[in-house]
């Protein structure tokens, strides 16, 4: 009989538990620590910060989903872990041991590293937590009666690229909606060295896709850029050229500032010797497996990723959604091989594919693999990809909800476009 302790309820802490309670055998224990009573999917908070869909659309209610898949279930954040003794402490002061662990809690952000942030959260909304989205959706609506300047920011070191370009893409559409857009100029900035860049070199021709995009938006933007601080009416920014030189600084007056901020790992990670490198990220081996502790895995962000060529700006590579789902088939199957004294069997292909909504259209990005050099290179454009995004926004809720884990639907279309989600090797 084995303990996994799963810390996290988002979209990866649940699947895995999910997948892991299919896997495993009835001795076996599966205990899902989470910070909230309620999971939440956050891929749906910029359409709920703007009032196209209510909050509740994205909460995951966990109490019965788990307890109808016979998981073990304590909300409560973990305050320490301490992996040679197998324990976590929690904040209720309860000693949790257990077998294997799997960190799958995200991460995050990093708000304290641009200056003048904390005293302009009037003007500066992120999406980071539920409080915040509220928080961002109130102002929005007052930004509307309103309108004025606005910038949307990804900080050095944030990996949402996907959810930024989509996030001004609608923002753009609504306003045109409301008639409004002709009083709001748009201002995007990003620490990528081009537009389209996504931490990963671009994918075939984003920037030009982009640039177009953004053009016929009248969207403008600044690459190698960071900020510099904030202040309650503007962000001060300053660019850099190819080589890492500064190049210049801007003063953006703002009304309503929208920032992706820099994350990092919880301290309760980040407290452990050796879980995590100079990164700040936990190393792993090919199985997802901590290098320094080997019954603790991890998913999603909070795993080092290959340094690609390094940027002028620090643009890291993203963690898309069908690359956090590999991840999680990967541990949730070797850790049930594992258990039974088996070899591990999967490692998760490293393949990227994401979809940014456009508005009325939208560009499907395949990357086979995610890093380059790549076997495929491929946009696929079209109302479809609107039309599927907005689909799969609320599949994956539905799909949680209902504890599926990896539909047929899912797995044929991946099929069929001949990508896999986990290799299986040779033991
Ligand atoms: C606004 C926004 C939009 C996004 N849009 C997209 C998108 O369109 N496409 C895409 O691919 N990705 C998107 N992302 C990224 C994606 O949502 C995240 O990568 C994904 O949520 C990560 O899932 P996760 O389960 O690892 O972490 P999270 O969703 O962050 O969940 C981790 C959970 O762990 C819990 N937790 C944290 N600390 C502790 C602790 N100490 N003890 C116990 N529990 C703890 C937290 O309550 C949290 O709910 C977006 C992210 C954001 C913020």
């Amino acid at each position: 009989m084995a303990h996994i302790l799963i810390v996290g309820e988002g979209l990866n802490g649940l699947t895995a538990a999910l997948q892991l309670k299919k896997l495993t055998s009835q001795e076996d224990w599966i205990t899902v620590i989470s910070q909230e009573q309620c999971g939440i999917v956050k891929t749906s908070l910029p359409y709920v910060s703007v009032g196209l869909r209510p909050m509740r659309e994205a909460r995951i209610e966990l109490a019965p989903l788990l307890k109808r898949h016979k998981i073990h279930h304590i909300v409560s954040p973990i305050k320490q872990l301490h992996p040679l003794r197998q324990v976590v402490m929690l904040e209720n002061g309860r000693r949790i041991p257990f077998d294997y662990l799997i960190i799958a809690d995200g991460m995050e952000p990093a708000q304290d590293h641009i200056s003048g942030l904390r005293q302009s959260l009037d003007m500066v909304h992120s999406l980071v937590s539920q409080d915040e989205t509220m928080r961002a959706q109130l102002a929005f609506q007052d930004f509307l009666n309103t309108p004025g300047p606005m910038t949307v920011a990804l900080a050095p070191g944030s990996s949402e690229y996907e959810s930024a370009y989509q996030y001004i893409f609608n923002i753009d559409g609504l306003l045109r909606r409301y008639r409004l857009r002709d009083q709001v100029p748009i201002r995007f900035i990003t620490p990528e060295p081009f537009l389209g860049h996504f931490g990963i070199g671009g994918v075939g021709h984003s920037n030009q896709l982009l640039e177009e995009e953004f053009r016929s938006r009248q969207i403008s933007w600044i690459c190698n850029a960071a900020i510099d601080r904030v202040d309650p009416s503007a962000f001060h920014t300053i660019h850099f050229d190819d080589d890492g030189l500064e190049k210049g600084r801007q003063l953006l007056e703002t009304r309503y500032g929208m920032l992706w901020p820099s994350m990092r790992v919880k301290p309760f990670i980040a407290n452990v010797e050796g879980l995590t490198n100079n990164t700040g990220l936990i190393p792993t081996n090919r199985l997802l497996q901590s290098l320094a502790y080997n019954n603790i895995f991890a998913i999603g962000e909070v795993v080092a990723q290959h340094r690609l060529d390094p940027t002028p700006m620090e643009a890291p590579q993203p963690c898309s959604d069908f690359l956090r789902e590999s991840m999680t088939s990967t541990v949730a199957g070797n850790l049930a091989e594992i258990i039974r004294a088996r070899y591990p069997l999967y490692e998760p292909t490293g393949n990227g594919f994401f979809m940014i909504d456009f508005g009325r259209q939208g560009a499907a990005f395949l990357a086979v693999p995610q890093r380059p050099p790549r076997n495929i290179d491929k946009i696929y454009q079209g109302r479809f990809v609107h039309v599927m995004k907005r689909a799969m926004e609320r599949y994956h809720v539905r799909k949680l909800r209902a504890g599926i884990t990896e539909p047929v639907f899912e797995r044929l279309l991946f099929r069929l476009m001949k990508v896999p989600r986990i290799k299986q090797k040779v033991a």
